[in-house]
């Protein structure tokens, strides 16, 4: 079966969960109907009991509908946007949104009140306002194309959008958002890395939130994804129940750089409407923070960041270090948990 076969047969209904184990129907079938379902047969095959850290990132839970003091878009992703479908917050990238189909809906997704929905449709006039808006912003040269998961798109439109923005000379990075290595990663196929490795100004960030991500088909997918020479990194989301432990998260990062994939951000969960159940303490994430520098190599250690309410951007948080203070020294706290003095 190719992708959109698989794709094709993908769960969007209570009643595709009937007889699995720990499936409520009538449950699903309430939150399903409020934020769309899509599990395709990839991830139901891996996703294994009730309240394993796959199935809760892909099965509706009650949760959902019950965190009302959160908003839709607390990011104010539409405040900042000149035209739909496009970011342009900080001064010189964007955020592009050329789909808003992805292979698995996320349960956690900040984007929730667009994925999946007739409302957040994307269509070849918004993609062609979006190009126009970037071509006319000389201020632009980072360009996010994103979704939904932009790898949902057709090879022939993919290589259309790149081959606009790499046409543009003030445009000097274009990063693809995709969460299609973890999620379907069939869709990497040869034809799309020939597209994608016509691109010289082309990165690639993945979303991988679990270990059990890695899958021999996944690895075969960040292999043809790091032949295309693009630079492969990750955004992890912290999501209470998935990857809320520093051995979860070493062990991550770890599969990650293996396969030659840059962590580059964990994100804190936001204060997004439908996902306030996946929120941890801040504490929870400078612990896991803790656990991964000094005890595994730099390269495995991303930035632990906040976004800030209203637009104010992402902000990174670090444990404390430095204890104390004087004109000739600090107190450090090292990796090890050991209190040390460095001489100034
Ligand atoms: C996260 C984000 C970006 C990209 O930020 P980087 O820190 O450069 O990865 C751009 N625009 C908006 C609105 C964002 O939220
Ligand atoms: S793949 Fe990304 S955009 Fe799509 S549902 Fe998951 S987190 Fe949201």
């Amino acid at each position: 079966m190719n992708w959109k076969e698989i794709l094709d047969k993908s769960v969007v209904s209570a009643e595709g969960l009937t007889g699995i184990p720990g499936a409520e129907v009538e449950e699903i079938s309430r939150v399903a109907g409020v934020y769309p379902m899509r599990i395709n047969p990839y991830w139901l095959k891996l996703m294994k009991k009730a309240g394993a850290p796959l199935w809760r990132q892909a099965v509706p839970c009650a949760d959902e509908l019950t965190d009302s003091p959160l908003l839709e878009d607390p990011l104010c992703e539409e405040k900042d946007s000149p035209v739909f479908g496009l970011t342009h917050r900080y001064p010189d990238r964007v955020i592009f949104l050329v789909s808003n189909r992805c292979a698995l809906y996320c349960r956690h997704c900040m984007r929730k009140r667009k994925v999946g929905k007739h409302a957040g449709a994307v269509t070849d006039a918004t993609i062609e306002a979006g190009l126009a808006y970037i071509e006319q912003t000389p201020a632009v040269r980072d360009v996010i194309v994103t979704g939904g998961d932009p790898l949902l798109v057709d090879d022939d439109k993919i290589e259309f959008i790149l081959k606009r923005l790499s046409a543009i000379p003030h445009v000097e990075m274009i990063r693809i958002h995709t969460r299609v290595p973890a999620t379907l990663p069939m869709r990497i196929t040869a034809e799309l890395c020939a597209v994608l490795s016509r691109c010289e100004k082309l990165w690639l960030n993945t979303h991988f939130n679990h270990p059990a991500e890695f899958t021999p088909e996944a690895e075969k997918a960040l292999r043809l994804l790091n032949r295309t020479g693009a630079p492969l990194g990750c955004q992890t989301v912290l999501l209470k129940g998935v990857n809320d432990s520093p051995a979860v998260m070493a062990e991550l990062m770890r599969k990650l750089t293996k396969n030659r994939v840059r962590p580059y951000y964990i994100h804190h969960g936001d204060a997004v409407k439908g996902t306030g159940h996946f929120r941890t303490s801040i504490e929870t994430g400078l612990a896991v923070v803790n656990g991964l520098r000094g005890h595994l190599s730099g390269l495995c250690v991303p930035a632990y960041v906040i976004d800030l309410p209203g637009g104010g951007g992402k902000v990174p948080l670090l444990p404390e270090s430095i204890l104390d203070q004087d004109a000739k020294s600090l107190t450090v706290k090292g990796y090890d948990g050991k209190t040390y003095t460095y001489p100034l």
